[in-house]
């Protein structure tokens, strides 16, 4: 059971990366873990009862629409972890794992698994105008690996099908050669942290075992390759996997959310490298498009829709990415089948865009909370948990003095209920919040930053 649950919610947290900010989603929704499946309701792991009241107050719908979509749940609930043992105890969670997790990892061991999710396929891909030279470019790389576009570079925007594309050349060459041909999919994140992983044995030894992961692949597919901007040393191992791989044959494959020459602070060799081969870009589906998706989506999902409603749907979500037209058909759904209604009709339409517009605004609070704390750590390129940790030295606490600032005068918190946010006392807070004041007056690129930062912020 439990890794059915890892593995959906995982799904609904890409789905979320699009309705939540990036500081929410850290700060609050991945500290929750699922843990259970009761009375058709989903039980979730929450450390705290602030972290479970936040996730009520300013998440659960967008939870209820993603868990909707991915366990077909419609309800959950929060277990603290102070009562995780005797919930696991009373409800015999261990033993059910166990039986679980065993004989997973002894096939494992056996015979690869195709590690691809089967719903990103060619077939479910739907074909546009925007996406046509693309899809006819992965399709003739899963076809003929090595030989053509190699490497292709994919790239475009937030939920439009990059690594939908990756998975369903992954899918197309498992399925023709029956996993004989070595695939290795990664995003960079997970390139960077394997290579740090590995150099903990020392690097030689480390750099040795990470070659052989890396370098034995067939296929190397990498998703969301502008994390490797600022990151030298997995620049430079990447470069070097680049080039044998590239040499031997090999057939790359790469999803960026901007063209090689925009990543910031990228080594011009790897550049060029990207630029090598194939460079196309994926854009926004256009109308025909959007009615074809929409229509695509329905059949997958078995939903029921008034066909009128299908032309009125592309029309209004016009500046909708695919992701979350996914996530307005599961609302519409869903929203039906809990108002006992059979078919979404114009009517469901009308009244579910309508009401989702209301609850924006009143979880506005909370969500611009951490879009100062997004916007700040953007803006000095730090961690989230560096601005909001103990370290004290200059990088790290002028920027928390600044969203302190910016709470204080955009949001109308109380100072003693910001200081709480950063694990301070009230004076510091104080103190922050003056200094920020008295700096505006001083420094003018101070001020203009300032007010870059407000213009980051204002909705
Ligand atoms: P990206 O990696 O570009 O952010 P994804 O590949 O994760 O986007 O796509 C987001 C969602 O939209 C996925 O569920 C995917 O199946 C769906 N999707 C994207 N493009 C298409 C398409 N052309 N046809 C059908 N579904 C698509
Ligand atoms: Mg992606």
């Amino acid at each position: 059971m439990q890794n059915f649950l890892d593995r959906q919610w995982a799904e609904v947290l890409t789905d979320l990366e699009d309705s939540v900010s990036a500081v929410g989603l850290d700060l609050w929704i991945r500290k929750i873990k699922p843990l259970n499946i009761e009375n058709d309701k989903l039980y979730f792991l929450v450390p705290n009862e602030m972290t479970r009241d936040t996730i009520l107050r300013a998440y659960s719908r967008q939870i209820i629409e993603g868990i909707y979509k991915h366990f077909k749940l419609e309800s959950f609930d929060f277990v603290l972890e102070e009562d995780k043992e005797r919930y696991i105890k009373e409800h015999d969670l261990l033993k059910g794992a166990d039986s679980e997790s065993l004989p997973q990892a002894v096939t494992n061991e056996e015979e690869p698994q195709n590690p691809f999710n089967p719903r990103y396929t060619f077939s479910n891909f739907v074909v546009g105008t925007t996406n046509k030279i693309i899809y006819a470019a992965a399709r003739a790389a899963a076809e003929h690996p090595g030989t053509r576009f190699n490497p292709l570079f994919i790239y475009g925007g937030t939920g439009l099908g990059k690594t939908h594309l990756l998975h369903a050349i992954g899918n197309h060459i498992w399925d023709l050669n029956g996993g004989k041909l070595k695939l290795v999919y990664v995003s960079s994140e997970t390139f960077a942290n394997d290579l740090i992983e590995t150099l903990r044995f020392g690097r030689e030894k480390g750099t040795l075992e990470f070659r052989k992961k890396y370098r034995k692949a067939d296929v190397l597919l990498v998703d969301d390759i502008q994390f490797i901007s600022n990151k030298k040393a997995v620049q430079e191992e990447f470069f070097h996997t680049f080039n044998d791989l590239y040499q031997a044959g090999k057939q790359i494959i790469i999803a960026s959310d901007r063209p090689p020459k925009e990543i910031n602070d990228l080594e011009e060799r790897l550049c060029s490298r990207f630029g090598s081969g194939l460079v196309q870009d994926i854009q926004k589906p256009d109308l025909e498009t959007r009615a074809m998706i929409i229509n695509k989506k329905i059949e997958l999902e078995g939903y029921t829709f008034d066909s009128k409603v299908v032309s009125i749907l592309a029309e209004r979500l016009e500046k909708y990415n695919i992701r979350e037209i996914e996530g307005v058909l599961n609302k519409l759904d869903l929203f039906a089948k809990l108002h006992g209604r059979f078919v979404v009709d114009e009517e469901v339409v009308n009244e579910v865009l309508s009401k989702s517009h209301e609850l924006e605004v009143s979880v506005g609070r909370v969500i611009s909370q951490d879009k100062i704390l997004d916007a700040v750590c953007r803006k000095f390129n730090i961690k989230l948990d560096e601005l909001l940790g103990k370290k004290r030295t200059k990088e790290f606490v002028e920027p928390r003095q600044i969203s302190i600032y910016l709470m204080w005068k955009k949001l109308n918190i109380p100072l003693t209920a910001i200081s709480k946010i950063f694990n301070r006392d009230h004076t510091t807070a104080i103190h922050a919040r003056d200094k920020v004041i008295e700096t505006m007056k001083e420094d003018e690129s101070f001020k203009k930053m300032i007010e870059e930062l407000e213009d980051m912020i204002a909705y």
